[in-house]
């Protein structure tokens, strides 16, 4: 039977993606070797690098000014590299999650952290809005998308600091405006490949403003210097990520992303708003079009193990909501087709007839 693939991360590919890169994984490049066993200073892998790079450089249409590296660690040891590279004094920090609270903890290591506005007490269901930044802070942090709460910040601030941004869950699904950030971080495993890479877009002019001594490898001049290369990249991750980049560019680029990320988590928020069973978690206007989370209504609680089974017999994989949550969630990323959500459409459309 066909499968759904609605996990949060690592989460569904492109059939591109995921063709490409069995196919190398038998003969990378013509080399008659794997691209599991070859070095990454060989020309075939260095072009791999530097195509990707420049790939995002062109979808993002990021300005002159900027470097993109690849990095181990995850998004999350971004949580700590960003202030150790930007934080001099006081940074500012929008609490709108999990990940946001756990970037706000390590920035906590390195100077003041004022945290601007938080949703913390209504369980994160909505972006505060109408917060102040003050102007003396080195760089203001937002999480665009949060993932397991299922809000979204579908603009770029307007701030009158350095923006740094943890796009993870929603780089690529919209156009952004590059040149009002100072650094984009991604973990790879939610829009681009398989884990084991972060994508960090870094305008060079940020760096080199702190006192501290700065580790190497935790150091975004290490990287930017080596072209990505200073020791070795996950090259599988990034080969597959190449892979979605040609993909998304072959697509008609992160506007026509876009265009469709509308049009599938519409459809689905219809369905939630329509059908007497459901009901959605968060405040209509921050609503995420990644990740739609939703839960049984209240009369119809008792049904939500029911619903689980019924949708894992239609084919529905990872729908399961986070545990601070409950309930479903299903993550829509950029490589989920319409037709898979259309299933789940009429998954909770049976559902319904039955109850
Ligand atoms: C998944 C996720 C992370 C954590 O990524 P790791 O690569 O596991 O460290 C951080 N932020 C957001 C928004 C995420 O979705």
């Amino acid at each position: 039977m066909k499968k759904h693939n609605f996990f949060a991360g690592p989460s569904i590919l492109s059939e591109y993606t995921i063709k490409n890169s069995a196919a190398a994984v038998a003969d990378f490049a013509g080399t008659g070797l794997s691209i599991l066993e070859v070095s990454h200073r060989g020309k075939e892998f260095i072009a791999v690098n530097d195509e990707a790079r420049a790939l995002v450089k062109e979808l993002l249409d990021i300005p002159a000014g900027y470097d993109v590296v690849f990095l181990g660690g995850g998004a999350s040891l971004q949580f700590c590299m960003v202030p150790y590279n930007l934080l001099k004094k006081k940074a500012s920090y929008l609490d709108t999650g999990t990940w946001a609270s756990n970037a706000i903890k390590e920035a906590k290591l390195f100077g003041e952290v004022d945290v601007v506005a938080s949703s913390k007490e209504a369980n994160y269901t909505f972006i505060p809005k109408g917060y102040q930044v003050d102007g003396d802070s080195d760089y203001f942090h937002f999480t665009s998308n949060n993932t397991i709460f299922g809000t979204e910040m579908r603009y770029d601030p307007d701030l009158p600091v350095r923006l740094v941004c943890d796009m993870s869950s929603d780089i690529f699904s919209r156009p952004v405006d590059v040149s009002k950030y100072d650094i984009i971080y991604a973990g790879a495993q939610k829009n681009l490949a398989p884990a084991g890479v972060t994508l960090v877009i870094v305008r060079e002019e940020a760096l080199g403003h702190v006192d501290r001594p700065i580790p190497t490898m935790l150091n975004y001049a290490t990287h930017i210097k080596k072209d990505s290369m200073f020791n070795t990249p996950p090259v599988f991750p990034i080969f597959a990520a190449l892979q979605t980049l040609k993909w998304y560019k072959e697509q008609g680029g992160i506007a026509a992303m876009e265009k469709r990320n509308i049009e599938k988590a519409a459809i689905l928020y219809d369905e939630i708003d329509r059908n007497r069973l459901f009901r959605g978690t968060v405040t209509v206007e921050d609503r995420s079009l990644m990740n739609v989370c939703f839960v049984m209504a209240d009369e119809y609680k008792e049904l939500e193990a029911d619903f689980g089974a019924f949708a894992a017999a239609a084919g529905m994989v990872g729908i399961k909501g986070h545990r601070s949550v409950g309930g479903f969630r299903a993550s829509l990323y950029n490589a989920m087709p319409k037709s898979s959500v259309e299933a789940l459409i009429a998954t909770m459309k049976a559902f319904e007839k039955q109850h």
